[in-house]
This record gives C-alpha cells, structure tokens and sequence, in this order.
C-alpha cells in the first residue's frame, strides 16, 4: 500500500486491499494475474494500491513490538557479538535486566544469540563489558518494509515504488 504521495506504507493482505478499495480509500494501480471470486463478480486480485488520502507515517505504521519486528530490526544480528543468526539461534535480551528495572519495550530490548546471551546474564552491557552494536530504538516503517521485501520476494509490479529497479540490472 502506498501513500498518495506514492510511498511505500506497509503491506496489506489482498481482503484488506479489497475491502479499502470497496470503501473507496484507494486506486488499485497493479493487479496481480489471479481472480477472486464472489457469488456473481470476479475481482483481479490488486497488488499495488494508493491511498486516495494522504496519511502521515506514524498514523498507519507504527511498527508492532514483538519477537519478529525486533530480529528485523536488528538485521538478525546478534548485537553484542554483530553475528547474524538463524532465527532458532537469536533470542530476545532486556539491555537493562529486569531485576534492574529494564522495561520490555523498544528501547530495552535487543537481539542476542544464545552463547551472549547467557554470558551476558542479568548485567547491564556496562557491568558485561559488552558494549551494544546500536542503541535500541523505535525502528521507522521504511528500514522494516525494506528488510520484508526484496527482488526476490516482491512481486515485481512493486519494484518502481521500492527503488529495487536499480539492484536487478
Ligand atoms: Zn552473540
């Protein structure tokens, strides 16, 4: 889904495409080759669609807080030994410990492989000597939507709006 402004927003799923353009808040602008059908119409199932209305960032793309966003976030890489991991092998660290006071939100959490982990303990990565690759933060939609898709998962009506054109020459 775009912006009018033709940004990339998020992804949406094609009911909630079709439900948007039945409410009349977007143009579809692609449409991918297959069919949904109803009773009596056939729709072509849409692949790019802009908001008719201009929406700013923060209304629609508040990115949600859990396990996957944060591994996204954080490139699947663990932040203390700036290793990337399978999933399997990453879990969730509180930077402050929650025996400490750490919060469970953006700023408190990060990614860490199993080994940093468990050194790490409940220390502060001062007390660990373990300094962060970054500092935690609210990640913005746009670093998230680009670590989603890319050539090889995107359909590629979606390449001119990502600027991955560019990448498959
Ligand atoms: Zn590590």
């Amino acid at each position: 889904m775009l912006n009018s402004s033709y940004e990339p927003l998020r992804i949406v799923n094609w009911q909630k495409a079709l439900i948007l353009w039945f409410q009349g808040k977007v143009d579809i602008l692609a449409h991918h080759q297959s069919f949904v059908r109803s009773i009596s119409k056939s729709f072509p199932l849409p692949s790019v669609i802009r908001l008719r209305k201009y929406v700013r960032g923060q209304e629609t793309t508040r990115i949600r807080f859990c396990r996957e966003n944060i591994y996204l976030r954080d490139n699947f890489m663990c932040q203390y030994c700036c290793e990337q991991f399978p999933t399997r092998d990453l879990t969730l660290d509180h930077i402050v410990p929650v025996s400490q006071g750490g919060k469970k939100d953006w700023n408190n959490i990060t990614t860490a492989c199993r080994t940093c982990n468990q050194k790490k303990g409940s220390r502060t990565p001062e007390q660990a000597d373990m300094p962060l690759l970054k500092k935690a933060e609210e990640p913005r939609w746009l670093p998230a939507l680009k670590f989603e898709v890319n050539e090889k998962t995107a359909p590629s009506d979606w390449f001119i709006y990502l600027n991955l054109d560019e990448k498959l020459a």
